[in-house]
Formats: C-alpha cells, sequence, structure tokens
C-alpha cells in the first residue's frame, strides 16, 4: 500500500488507528478502570500529550459523570497498586469534578446567570460565527480538527478543550458561553459544574486575572506530530487575552441554598426515581431503603444532545436498568410523570445544579398535589464535601488528602 505523505492527510484523521471507545457500561467502566490503572503510574508525565485514541488519560469521563462508576471506586482501584506519591496527579483530576460540583454549589447564581446570557447570546450577532466554528470552518486547522472529533466522538482531551476554549475566547473574541453550550450539547461527560466553569476559567472569570492562551509552541509541543497541522497556527503565535466583562463581585458571593428534605417513612410505599445523574444507586443506597423500592421510574432527556451523545446515554440507561430486578418505567423526559397514587413517596439522588435540580421545585409541587413527597438522598461522600469548595481547588485539595491517602490503608 502506497504510504501517505503528511500533506495529503485526511482532513480529519484525529484517530487514524483507534477511534477512542468510551465505557457505556457499569462493566465496561470498571474494565477500563482496571485496564487504566495499571499504567497509572505514567500518567502525570504523559497526560498533557494528547496522542491519537487518547491512551494517555482514562477516558472514564462520561462513567464517572453519570457515575456508572463513582470517583472512590476509581480512587481505590489505583491506590491498590500505586503508593498515593505516584498516583496524586491522578487522584487529584479526579476530585476536580467534585471541587467544581461544590463551588457551584455555594454559588448557584452563576448558572442561572449563565443560562440567562446563553439565552441572549442565541438570538445575538456572535450566534451565527459561533456556529461555523463549532462546524469546524474556523480559520485554524487543527482547531476544525477538534470541532469535528468532538461532534463524532462526544469526547475531547482535557488539553484540546484548553486550546479549543482560548481559541474561541481570545482569539475569535466570541462569547465563552456559547462555546460552553457546544461542548454541553457534544460531550458525553457534559458536566454543568466542569464544563460552565472550566469555560468560565480560561476566560478568566474564575481566577480573576489569569486567563489560560493557546499558543503555537504549547500545541507543537503536545500535540502528537500525525495530528498537527500547520494552517492558522501563525494566528496564535503571540496570544492576548480578551477583554472578558467582570461581573459585579456579588457573583462569586456564597450563596447556598438551604437544603431541605421531608424525612423518609420507611412504611409507605415508594418509588425510585432514578436519572441521568446517578446511575449506579443500587451499588450504595442503605439496605432498608432498597428494601421499601416497590417500582423504578427511570428518566432521561436528551432533546438537546447530539445523535452521539443521544446513543451513549440511552446504552448507560439501559445498563442501569438492566441492574434492577424491580418493576421499571421508562420514560424520556426530564422529570417523572407518576400516575400510579398507590405510591406516597419518590427518592431520588439530589441532582447537582444544573439542568435537572432546576425542575425540582416543579417535580415536588407535581408530586405534592397528588399528595406524594421527594425525598432526596445523597452520597455520603458527597456530603462530607458539601461547603469545601470556599477557597481555590489546592486548598479543597489539602484538606481533602489526607482522607484520600488512609484509603489506601482501609
Ligand atoms: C473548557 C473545558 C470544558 C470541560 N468540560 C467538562 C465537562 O463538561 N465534563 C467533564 O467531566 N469534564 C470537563 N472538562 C474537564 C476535563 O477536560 C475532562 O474531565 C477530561 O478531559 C476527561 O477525560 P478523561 O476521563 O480521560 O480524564 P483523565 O485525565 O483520565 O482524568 C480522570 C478523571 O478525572 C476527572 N477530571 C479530570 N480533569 C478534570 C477537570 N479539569 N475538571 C473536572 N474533572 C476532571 C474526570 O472525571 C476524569 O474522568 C472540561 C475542561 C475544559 C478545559
Amino acid at each position: 500500500m502506497r504510504k501517505r505523505k503528511p500533506t495529503e492527510k485526511m482532513q480529519h484523521d484525529f484517530w487514524p488507528n483507534s477511534k477512542p471507545k468510551f465505557a457505556e457500561t457499569r462493566e465496561e467502566a470498571l474494565a477500563r478502570l482496571a485496564e487504566f490503572s495499571q499504567t497509572a503510574s505514567r500518567y502525570s508525565r504523559e497526560r498533557n500529550h494528547v496522542v491519537s485514541g487518547h491512551p494517555n488519560v482514562s477516558r472514564l469521563s462520561p462513567a464517572i459523570r453519570h457515575r456508572l462508576i463513582s470517583e472512590e471506586e476509581a480512587v481505590r482501584a489505583v491506590l491498590e497498586r500505586y503508593a498515593f506519591s505516584t498516583v496524586e496527579k491522578f487522584l487529584q483530576e479526579i476530585y476536580w469534578r467534585r471541587y467544581w460540583k461544590s463551588w457551584l454549589a455555594m454559588r448557584p447564581q452563576v448558572w442561572t446567570e449563565y443560562l440567562m446570557d446563553l439565552a441572549t447570546l442565541k438570538e445575538g450577532e456572535d450566534h451565527e460565527r459561533a456556529q461555523e466554528i463549532s462546524e469546524g470552518r474556523g480559520p485554524i486547522a487543527v482547531m476544525n480538527d477538534f470541532a469535528h472529533e468532538l461532534i463524532e466522538t462526544g469526547y475531547l482531551h482535557n488539553h484540546a478543550r484548553m486550546w479549543f476554549a482560548a481559541y474561541w475566547i481570545h482569539t475569535l473574541r466570541l462569547p465563552w458561553q456559547l462555546g460552553a453550550d457546544f461542548f454541553y450539547r457534544h460531550l458525553l461527560d457534559a458536566d454543568p459544574a466542569s464544563n460552565t466553569l472550566s469555560w468560565r476559567w480560561v476566560a478568566g472569570l474564575q481566577t480573576i486575572g489569569k486567563s489560560y492562551l493557546a499558543r503555537r509552541s504549547n500545541i507543537e509541543k503536545y500535540l502528537h506530530p500525525d495530528l498537527l497541522k500547520t494552517k492558522g497556527l501563525e494566528l496564535l503565535e503571540n496570544p492576548s487575552p480578551a477583554s472578558v466583562q467582570f461581573e459585579n463581585a456579588g457573583n462569586r458571593e456564597i450563596k447556598a441554598p438551604v437544603r431541605k428534605n421531608p424525612s423518609m417513612d420507611l412504611a409507605r410505599k415508594t418509588i425510585l426515581w432514578l436519572h441521568e445523574e446517578d446511575l449506579s444507586v443500587e451499588t450504595w443506597i442503605n439496605r432498608p431503603t432498597l428494601a421499601k423500592i416497590d417500582q423504578v421510574i427511570v428518566t432521561w432527556d436528551s432533546s438537546d444532545a447530539s445523535r452521539v451523545k443521544k446513543s451513549w446515554l440511552e446504552a448507560a440507561i439501559t445498563d442501569a436498568v438492566s441492574r434492577w430486578n424491580i418493576p421499571t418505567i421508562l420514560q424520556r423526559q426530564r422529570t417523572p410523570t407518576i400516575e400510579n397514587e398507590q405510591f406516597t413517596q419518590v427518592i431520588a439522588v439530589r441532582p447537582e445544579i444544573g439542568p435537572l435540580n432546576d425542575t425540582l421545585p416543579e417535580v415536588e409541587q407535581s408530586l405534592s398535589m397528588k399528595g406524594m413527597d421527594l425525598h432526596l438522598v445523597e452520597r455520603e461522600e458527597d456530603l462530607l464535601l458539601q461547603g469545601a469548595a470556599k477557597g481555590g481547588f489546592f486548598s479543597f485539595w489539602k484538606s481533602l488528602a489526607p482522607n484520600i491517602r488512609s484509603m489506601k490503608e482501609l
């Protein structure tokens, strides 16, 4: 076979040898975790290098985001093989998600303002240009490849996400909110906290005065030569930050909402509302509660999601359902519709700040009109981290690290 010259590269061959696969079931996620754990000691050295098929990173984010597996399972798997210090970088990355969640839960107004800005921007003049860039029709060839990769696989390596977001905000001077929305609709791991706050971090809104810039030299160093295309890279030779509009200081004030839960009554007939934020409830919910569940209603809403994301989510939902052996009703909608009035209590995992959490007042109201209560439950490890993101990530990590280290001994 004739060997291709570099100039004859296909338009977007970011996985010339192996299209990455993302675990869709709990079993696949545990298998990928076991495989990744064998080489986790190399993670801190290699993780920033963007290589076809993404072998240098775990590719577990869709599974962890939807909790086919938990952060703690990932931590235990690597600590079983290695010393804490050998894998500390990986452990920190795992806890970035929890840090962002905790940060946003304490400042829910940041989410609400993002949604309001987005609604306005979708009607505005930047929308068409944003659409062009999302379709991979921009001036920099590698960024176009990243846009195609995201659309076709539902994933981008962390470094590529950083480069692309910086290009969007600081080179093209497009609003970060439109970029965050593009990612959210396509990423299999789309997470309201990690996505919104990472875009804000690149823009310079999270750490005031510090933005992330994509530089040609950094891309040439970390993007594998097989994936590197030079067209347009001159635009990233001397990048300078866009002046982002800083919100008034009130935006970052801690305004954690009061969480109220009616206490659960173990004598009442109970439905579990299973949703996409936690697909392995059966692995951690306490036994007396588990024994009381008479029916499961599963909801998921992928109406705004891409084709690839819809299909991943349906597979993950199917897998979650297969692990319950009591009657299960599937509802392709964001919130549950409960017709059977024998049930007077619904339990669900409390959704974190994001689209599902936004629906809670409406769900509670519609259930109470039928004489039903909504009882929200949380994993113990999530409860422990509530209120922990008062400052930056590293102080969060410093307070958490001794507990993580002690998991090695357990
Ligand atoms: C602009 C931008 C948008 C992003 N949007 C999302 C998003 O919507 N959902 C999402 O899960 N991640 C998001 N990230 C974070 C990060 O890019 C992905 O979590 C990571 O690339 C997932 O790949 P992996 O599983 O191979 O990660 P690995 O490098 O193998 O890391 C292990 C695990 O740690 C967690 N993790 C790693 N880095 C981060 C991080 N920076 N923030 C939060 N968690 C992290 C993930 O659960 C990941 O599976 C975003 C980053 C940027 C710069």
